[in-house]
């Protein structure tokens, strides 16, 4: 290649760390300065230049203009930085960056799929420069994180989501697609934005709308085969549960709100199981909020149980309860239930009233996935409490402000009883000269891992027993020091060796369940996945 040639491709660019011997072969003299600087001096810089911005948004855009430029560079930041750039790169300020997309928007990334592509969707594929591709995330923007409808703004989550793949679960980068389909938007203010950079139009439903997603499903397999997987993201909950069950059986596919979630929540109710001693069928399960993330984690657990046990999943239900913004989901309501929510609806007396309702059923565990907010109020935690030696507190709902409590509010008004986790990063809360440090419950424990094991296994199908195989190696993660501090996750720095754990448990699985097509299997999985790791070094061109 020419020396701007190397310079202009991301892949191969290192900018001022280009040798002296590399500058002369490649034809790069004179178009770089004389300096040559090590990879550590650029990565102390590129963090100097993005701790001096004012807003996180800022930020981003300087760190994502670094993976359009030196992608490299940009990785090997990401994974030496995780804590600090993780906010960055993902929840919060991605949330503000997609609101914002049509504005900050540089160069295109990833992969624009809109209704004026239908009848040719392979061909937009075909345009991909890569052809290996392994993992594509995939959302239709209805639902990007807590914020609603961003349309195709909502590009930033694929393409974040990817990043961290490839950051902490080791995906390469060339085998990693983002893309957003872009059925319109039923967000007025985007439709009356100037900037707006999607269809000017009302989300299509419907016929209409299968047809574009049905194309693309299966523009995915014939572009890149049948192991490639495909991850849902940020749907809006009439359509994820239904396109999950539609192409569970074809693709290689899971849903992260749904399938992810859940194991990271179920992770956290099995590192707390110490604590609170017993097993997990020995807890007694209210969800407040019965969505995406409710239902998805109500189900694994009552898999859980159930596997554990030896009993049925419909036995193992009965100890879940669900609230969702009508009150207690119960019988007396069962026809004009959503489906998701009917396999847990008890025969119980109708019940809005969330104190009341925990008064009788008597929890053990309260999750929070409403994505409102503010629900965990000081007479729920009192409540709890008064019959619970530990009660286990999850407030799940992102962003920060939608949180049902604050970590400070769980342990004061519990009495320093309760083991909390959160949705959001919260600070360490000292609680009658007792400090705690506050687990995040967040995807990223566990989809790089998932997302690794499916690669590294060549698996055909995803199976609700790897998600219980990753969640259970995420548990173990959790010691006595952490629980010393009732710490249910461990910290971010250690995702990247966490998901060769949990890429090699559930590759595992998958060999075990027959859904594995690299043969022979590997005879040490975790020294295998480890191996599989794209590490972000630069390579030299001699
Ligand atoms: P979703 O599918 O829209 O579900 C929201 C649920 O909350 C629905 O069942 C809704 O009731 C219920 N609800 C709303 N207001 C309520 C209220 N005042 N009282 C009781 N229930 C109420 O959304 P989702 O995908 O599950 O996401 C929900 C939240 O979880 C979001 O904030 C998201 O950021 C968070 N989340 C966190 C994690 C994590 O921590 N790792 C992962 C995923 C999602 P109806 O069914 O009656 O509408
Ligand atoms: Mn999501």
């Amino acid at each position: 290649a020419s020396g701007l040639e190397l310079l202009r491709d991301p892949r191969y660019n290192k900018g001022l760390a280009f040798c002296e011997e590399e500058r002369a072969r490649h034809y790069l003299q004179g178009l770089l300065p004389p300096v040559v600087m090590s990879q550590e001096l650029q990565i102390q810089r590129i963090l100097q230049n993005v701790r001096a911005y004012e807003t996180d948004l800022e930020r981003y855009v300087e760190v994502m203009d670094l993976q359009e430029r030196n992608e490299r560079l940009f990785y090997r930041v990401l994974i030496d930085h995780v804590e600090e750039l993780l906010p960055i790169v993902y929840t919060p300020t991605v949330g503000e960056a997609c609101q914002k997309y049509g504005n900050i928007f540089r160069r295109p990334h990833g992969l624009y799929i809109s209704l004026k592509d239908r009848g040719h969707v392979l061909d937009c594929m075909r345009n991909w420069p890569e052809p290996n591709v392994q993992v594509i995330v995939v959302t239709d923007g209805e639902r990007i994180l807590g914020l609603g409808d961003l349309g195709l703004q909502g590009m930033g989550i694929p393409i974040g989501k990817l990043a961290l793949y490839t950051a902490l679960g080791g995906i390469r980068p060339s085998a990693t697609l983002p893309v957003t389909i872009d059925v319109g938007t039923n967000n007025q203010d985007l439709l009356d934005n100037p900037f707006y950079i999607g269809l000017r139009q009302k989300r299509a439903t419907g016929k209409e709308y299968d047809e574009l997603l049905h194309e693309f499903m299966t523009a995915c397999k014939q572009a890149y085969g049948e192991k490639v997987l495909v991850q849902f993201e940020d749907f809006a909950n009439h359509n994820a549960f239904r396109l999950l069950a539609k192409y569970s059986t074809s693709h290689l596919v899971f849903n992260d709100d749904i399938q992810g979630t859940a194991a990271v929540a179920l992770a956290g109710v099995l590192a707390a199981l110490p604590l609170t001693g017993g097993t997990l069928a020995d807890h007694k399960f209210l969800f407040v909020g019965a969505g995406e993330a409710g239902t998805g984690i109500a189900e694994l657990i009552a898999l859980e149980v159930s596997r554990q046990g030896n009993t049925s999943l419909d036995e193992a239900r009965k100890a879940i309860y669900l609230v969702d913004s009508k009150g207690l989901v119960t019988k007396s309501r069962f026809d004009s239930l959503q489906e998701f929510k009917k396999p847990f609806a008890h025969d119980l007396k109708p019940n809005s009233e969330l104190v009341a309702i925990i008064k009788e059923i008597k929890p053990t565990v309260l999750i929070g996935t409403t994505g409102k907010g503010g629900q965990f109020t000081q007479a729920v935690l009192e409540e709890i409490s008064s019959y619970q030696e530990k009660p286990v507190v999850f407030a799940l709902s992102n962003p920060t402000t939608q949180s049902e409590c604050t970590a400070e509010q769980a342990y004061k008004y519990t009495k320093g009883k309760c083991i909390f986790a959160s949705g959001s990063p919260f600070k360490p809360v000292t609680h009658e000269g007792k400090t705690y440090t506050i687990g995040q419950s967040n995807n990223c424990y566990i989809f790089p891992g998932m997302g690794l094991g499916c690669v590294i296994s060549g698996a055909i199908r995803v199976h609700d027993d790897m998600f219980l195989a990753a969640a259970e190696s995420l548990a173990q993660e959790i010691g006595e020091d952490h629980l010393e501090k009732r710490q249910l996750y461990p910290a971010f720095s250690e995702i990247r060796d966490i998901s060769a754990h949990i890429g090699a448990a559930v590759a595992a699985k998958a060999y075990d369940l027959g859904l594995a097509t690299k043969l022979p299997r590997p005879k040490d999985l975790l020294a295998y996945a480890k191996s599989c790791m794209y590490s972000p070094v630069y390579r030299p061109f001699r």
